[in-house]
Formats: structure tokens, sequence, C-alpha cells
């Protein structure tokens, strides 16, 4: 792939995407993030779909700078609760977000099922010139009886990748980021980005 240096921000406050989507990107992009530009407000994410939140929340930062950028909603879909949590992953325990309370909740309402089939799902939306494209990362996978590993956040704990025997939250990073929706997302926007500007 060719070298390609683009500041880019990133419209999300969520250290652990930040971090991982830098890895993903890597040297040919700088990273910003709203707060590094003074962007203190509470970024809006109440769209049914989350290629609606991806772009709400992308289009939120564009119209304060017109400046390149994304945004990453993310998903949970679970076959057996018909693709629940989905939208609604962030806040599937409670009207906070509270990844604990939201593990808890899943692993109750997944008692004593046996079909544990579940995916991640990130759709990105990015925004150059004023104009969106929009990327989808999926990770196939199983959801396990117990949390186990302390590595990632979210639902990582209790997903188990497919072709794996541990849960997200037991592999490194590089090795998440190797195989993981937001990297499956973020390598098609470099793609494109890439071939954009080549
Ligand atoms: P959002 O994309 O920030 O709205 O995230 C929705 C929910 O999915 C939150 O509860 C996150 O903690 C969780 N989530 C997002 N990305 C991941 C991931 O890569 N692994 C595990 N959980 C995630």
């Amino acid at each position: 792939m060719q070298y390609c240096f683009m500041d880019i921000i990133f419209a999300t406050n969520n250290l652990h995407k930040l971090r991982e989507a830098q890895e993903i990107l890597g040297e040919g992009f700088r990273i910003l993030t709203p707060r590094m530009l003074g962007i203190e407000e509470e970024i809006p994410e109440d769209a049914p779909t989350l290629e609606g939140n991806a772009f709400i929340k992308s289009k939120f930062i564009w119209d304060k700078v017109h400046l390149p950028c994304f945004a990453d909603d993310t998903g949970l879909e679970v076959k057996s609760l018909n693709g629940a949590p989905g939208v609604f992953s962030a806040r599937y325990a409670g009207t906070e977000q509270n990844s604990k309370n939201n593990v808890i909740k899943l692993l109750k309402e997944l008692q004593g099922v046996k079909v544990r089939d579940a995916r991640f799902r990130t759709s990105v939306a990015l925004i150059l010139d004023g104009k969106t494209y929009t990327f989808e990362g999926l990770l196939n996978g199983k959801i396990s009886l117990a949390p186990s590993g302390y590595e990632g956040f979210g639902y990582d704990p209790v997903f188990i990748p497919e072709g794996y025997n541990c849960s997200l939250a037991e592999l490194s990073p590089g090795e998440k980021n190797r195989i993981s929706h937001r990297a499956d997302a973020l390598n098609k926007l470099m793609l494109f980005i890439t071939s954009i500007t080549s």
C-alpha cells in the first residue's frame, strides 16, 4: 500500500476505540479527537441504526470543523436474541453505558440457550469534502458461558471469535486488531482513502 499522511478526526471520546483505530490505521494517519480540538459536547447518537449513528456522529464533527472525519458505531448481534442488543448495545442494561452490567444482562438472557452464535458489526461513516462514505466491518463468533480475560473493552470478555477457543479479551491488542470488526471496517476506509489520494 502506498504511503499516505493525513490528519483525520475520529468522532469518539472512547479511548479504547481511539487506541485500536490508531494501531489499525498506522503511521500514515494522525488521528485527532473532538477533545483535542476543544469540542467537549456530548456527541449525539440517537439514530435507530448503526449506520445512522455513525453518520450523525461524523456529521456533528464535520459541521463544526469541516475537516476529514469519521465515526464508528458498533453493535453486538446475537442470533438467538434476534439480533439484539444491536444498535442498543451500549445501553443494553439501562440508560447509562456500563459494560459490566451489559455483560451480566447478556449472559442472563442467554442462560440455558444452546445456540450462542453472534457477531460484532461496525459501521464507519467517513466525511471528506462534505461527502459521506460508509464502510462495514464484521467479526463472527459465539458468546461464552462466562467472562474471561482483561484486554479490550465492552463485550470482549464474553465474545469468542470464530476459529479461536478464547475470548477477545484474552487476545493481545495486536491480535484483536488483526481480526476485529473495527479493523475490517477501517482497513476498507484506509484502502479507499489511499485509492483516491494516490
Ligand atoms: P458504541 O459503538 O460506542 O456505541 O458501542 C456500543 C457498545 O458496544 C458499547 O457497549 C461498547 O462497549 C461495545 N463495543 C463497541 N466496540 C466493541 C468492541 O470492539 N468490543 C467489545 N465491545 C464493543
